[in-house]
């Protein structure tokens, strides 16, 4: 116990009582010279970067030695507010492993080890959590360190960086401290470090000498006295701990759950925290750092891609703060022409370097996003884990690697997030006018796509005026993420400073948001809230468009336009094998030809759900719409409805030339009637016209409607049953549809399916008066086509009595909103009001409107699956709800031997890719099964 009864006077943490006896697992897990005690897989434990670590380790790559302290000491932490009390013996344990390997000592006055301490969740969270650099840098230390580097002014620097992320991480936010906006200890002594420099004339930190440092940092010290009311610590030990716990803590720190929030990532999972040797690329002009991925990350592209500083720290490259250099010639552009490459700069270190990234891309078999330092001509690992990417960077990779068979067709198609589709149907500037518009300023092209917003200038003012429906773009000096909030609301995220490899650039490329970063033609001015650029003032609240794609800004308000992801030829072959191998067919939901035809486009298979009051909410037409619903006698509605006949006839032509012969799910009318009848004075009144009433008669109808929950009303099959007449016209619009069209020699295939059934008795009420009209039509034109009559199933009576309806059903289609409204009791207009507490709090996971609740409605499916085959065992059982594009839920519908899922037509893509992950994963699950 070499330290550990110094360590607990510091902290009450390890307190005799409060020690408890709780036996976990190996706490803390060692790496350094070429051995290791953990290893890649095991993520969960030791988070991405202490897995990475230990692997690279054994790997032979040189990464200073460490210990990482697992995740589950993070949820113990969390459950019992104590650390387990055999950490400290053995973090002592490993610190004197990673002495020896280092040949220093943490805390020794000649040869002082410094360390610093990092979070790593198993899944990569960047910069929402935090990191201590040079601990062990105390005034005991200090005289060794600049004995042995024989280098004040690199010590003093590293200090008062030391003092700096200390006082805010640990004696700050840590501590629960909230300062306002703007006020933090961190800012508190940036301003001091500017005033320093204002009054000694000094351009930047690199006017700074060691005597400099020095003296600003025991101002520094002084301030957080004053400010904290504590004492800067000045024993090594102290530092380490603080840190350990304070990193520990930032799992719960706003910004990280934020992340969490929007990543879902669950709370329980933890974060590891690594504890390494420090490594410095500030000694001098051989030393330096940078981040580099092993490919372009934002378009694939097969080049080894990054950015460096010379002689700086690692926090200078991914802060944003100052704008880095490209790592090789060959990734210069324009903009970076004239800055100095590493590859020039220090080509041998270079060499090492690219030989490690082909090693890395070999061993782990995907595209790596790597940290280094390079110390006195020396290089050094830092981390490696798996690249964000964008969508199109993805799939180029993928088929790449493919192609060159490393990996194969199955881990390509598994390789890519299926949300990852939408950046390629990310729509993009209008072509026409971006040409003939002038480019204001050029920025680094972070993030994909086209975005077109109103400038705000804070996180909190993107996600207010988002909240109010405007669409903004967020414009920051320098990305942060602290700002994760704001961006993920904002149409696009614009910023001054910072490289491709800023935190908030990783994070945007991975949500596939519009970005633009490093644009230094933008003069800001926060105070004000006005960009000058380009002999220009933009103000807050005027409009400006990005091409992401490209990383050019112009002033107003251009259109977008979509574009065809066919063009990508990766895309075409991963959509191919995607296709080949998927058994899940994936139709669309579209109510008219144009929507069809889009969704034909994307792939669709055929129509899963066309809802037909959809086709009445053109003005002309609602007005007929409501005339039917208003009218309180047969003969009158059946007037209205007569006039709606020949506009939905014109339509089901229009949408079944379209689909060409391919199934066209049409379901009869239903619609809540509140949609259709709330109605203004002027609206009455006009409708009063044109009926030829008293405007009282129109309010005392509407009145009569009034229903207290109209969701569970009079709508779905319960109007045909009451007014069989709607029934009947709008099987005689399809019906005469298919008999001209057949007529003519186009193939069509109508699938009827009538609305919220819950009995069996419903059902054939509604099917007779459909098969009616169809043989009479046949007859009357002397003609045969095919069709189905089938139903919805959305009611948890459905799912129950499935075996009863399936007897006369030809099909089932799942309407999982409905479904999902009626087993939760959640009403699906009203949930938003409740549904942050309910995610906040844990109640729930995930809005079960937005991905599917499999262990509750789930079971419902599958009881209906089962009965309905047991009945029927060809019953086409489909899905139509807005699950039916999503991943997760495709995945369940696979799984549980559904023949289709439908979802709008921009999800069709994401949901042929899911739907051959779906087979993929539930065939490995199968064959491991055996
Ligand atoms: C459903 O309930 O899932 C469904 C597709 O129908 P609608 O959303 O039109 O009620
Ligand atoms: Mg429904």
């Amino acid at each position: 116990m070499r330290w550990a009864n110094r360590f607990c006077k510091f902290m009450d943490i390890f307190n005799g009582e409060i020690m408890n006896k709780l036996s976990i697992n190996k706490l803390v897990y060692s790496f350094g010279k070429g051995k290791a005690d953990g290893r890649a897989d095991m993520v969960d434990l030791l988070g991405g970067k202490g897995a990475n670590l230990a692997e690279m380790t054994k790997l032979g790559i040189p990464v200073p030695s460490g210990f990482t302290i697992t995740t589950e000491v993070c949820t113990h932490f969390y459950n019992n507010k104590t650390f387990p009390d055999c950490l400290i013996q053995d973090v002592e344990k490993a610190m004197t492993l990673t002495e020896s390997d280092m040949g220093k000592l943490f805390g020794d006055e000649n040869n002082p080890l410094l360390v610093s301490v990092r979070s790593g969740a198993r899944q990569s969270m960047p910069g929402m959590m935090e990191t201590v650099l040079n601990l062990g840098l105390t005034t005991k230390t200090i005289p060794g360190l600049i004995a042995k580097t024989k280098n004040r002014r690199f010590v003093y620097d590293a200090y008062r960086r030391l003092i700096m992320m200390y006082s805010d991480v640990v004696m700050e936010k840590a501590a629960g401290i909230e300062p306002k906006e703007g006020n933090g200890i961190r800012q508190q002594l940036e301003k001091l470090l500017d005033s320093y420099k204002a009054k000694n004339k000094y351009q930047s930190d690199l006017d700074m000498n060691g005597e400099d440092w020095n003296c600003i940092s025991n101002r520094f010290k002084n301030h957080i006295k004053k400010k904290l009311n504590k004492t800067f610590p000045d024993d090594p030990y102290e530092q380490l701990w603080g840190g350990i716990q304070a990193v520990f803590q930032s799992w719960s720190g706003k910004r990280a759950i934020q992340y969490r929030r929007i990543e879902k990532i669950p709370d329980e999972w933890g974060t590891a925290v690594s504890v390494q040797a420090m490594v410095f690329g500030n000694t001098g002009s051989q030393s330096g750092t940078g981040v580099a991925f092993t490919r372009n990350p934002a378009t694939g592209e097969n080049k080894f891609y990054g950015e460096w500083l010379q002689n700086a720290q690692g926090e200078d490259v991914v802060a944003g703060v100052r704008t880095p250099h490209p790592i090789n010639e060959d990734t210069k552009t324009k903009e970076s022409k004239d800055l100095i490459s590493l590859e020039t700069f220090m080509p041998k270190i270079y060499t090492q370097l690219d030989k490690i990234r082909t090693k890395l891309e070999m061993h782990y078999n995907d595209m790596q996003d790597i940290e280094f330092t390079v110390e006195n001509d020396c290089l050094w690992m830092l981390q490696t884990r798996s690249g964000k990417r964008t969508g199109t960077a993805a799939i180029q990779m993928a088929v790449d690697m493919v192609d060159v068979g490393l990996i194969s067709k199955e881990d390509g198609v598994l390789r890519i997030n299926p949300e990852q589709i939408n950046d390629l149907l990310h729509p993009m500037l209008n072509k026409k006018e971006e040409k003939s518009a002038k480019v204001i300023a050029r920025g680094l092209p972070a993030g994909p796509g086209g975005s077109i917003g109103q400038i705000v200038f804070s996180a909190d003012e993107a996600e207010r005026q988002a909240n109010d429906g405007k669409k903004v773009i967020l414009v920051r000096d320098e990305t942060s993420p602290e700002d994760v909030h704001g961006m993920h609301v904002a149409e696009g995220v614009l910023t001054a400073k910072g490289g491709m490899t800023s935190h908030a650039a990783l994070v945007a490329r991975g949500w596939g948001k519009c970005c633009i970063v490093g644009c230094s033609a933008l003069k800001i001015d926060f105070s004000k809230k006005e960009i000058t650029v380009d002999n220009r003032i933009l103000n807050e609240g005027d409009w400006i468009s990005m091409n992401g794609s490209k990383g050019t800004v112009y002033e107003g308000q251009m259109s977008l336009q979509t574009v065809n992801p066919d063009s990508n030829k990766a895309y075409r072959q991963l959509m191919e094998w995607a296709d080949n191998i998927r058994t899940l067919k994936v139709r669309t939901n579209a109510d008219s030809p144009k929507d069809a035809q889009q969704a034909i486009a994307f792939g669709a298979e055929g129509i899963g759900l066309c809802r037909t009051e959809h086709m009445f909410f053109d003005p002309k037409r609602i007005m007929i719409m409501r005339k039917m619903i208003l009218a309180d006698n047969e003969s009158d509605r059946r007037k209205a409805v007569m006039e709606l006949l020949p506009f939905q006839r014109e339509d089901f032509k229009g949408i079944f030339k379209a689909m060409n012969g391919k199934p066209v799910t049409i379901r009869l009318l239903d619609p809540p009637l509140h949609e259709f009848l709330s109605l203004s004075n002027k609206q009455i009144e006009t409708l009063a016209t044109e009926l030829n009433v008293s405007i009282r008669k129109i309010k005392s109808r509407i009145s009569d409607l009034h229903e207290s929950n109209p969701m569970l009303g009079h709508r779905g099959c319960r109007l045909g049953v009451a007014y069989p007449e709607i029934t009947e016209m709008q099987a005689q619009a399809i019906f005469e549809a298919t008999a001209e069209l057949t007529a003519d020699g186009v193939m069509v295939y109508p699938e009827v399916m009538i609305p919220l059934v819950g009995t069996y008795t419903e059902f054939e009420n509604q099917e007779k008066l459909v098969r009616n009209i169809a043989e009479k039509i046949k007859k009357e034109n002397k003609i045969k086509f095919n069709y189905l009559v089938g139903t919805m199933i959305e009611l948890p009576r459905a799912c129950l009595t499935a075996d009863e309806i399936a007897k006369n059903a030809e099909f089932f289609s799942f309407g999982t909103n409905d479904l999902t409204q009626t087993t939760y009791g959640f009403s699906r207009d009203d949930i938003g009001g409740f549904l942050p507490d309910y995610l906040n709090q844990n109640i729930i996971s995930n809005d079960p409107f937005q991905s599917l609740d499999q262990n509750g409605v789930g079971q419902l499916i599958k009881i209906a699956v089962e009965k309905g085959r047991h009945v029927r065992s060809n019953i086409k059982i489909g899905i139509c709800g807005e699950h039916g594009g999503d991943p997760d839920s495709i995945n369940f519908f696979d799984s549980n031997g559904l023949d289709y899922v439908s979802c709008s037509p921009f999800r069709v893509p994401i949901a042929r890719l899911a739907a051959a992950q779906a087979t993929i994963k539930n065939k490995r699950f199968d064959s491991s099964d055996d």
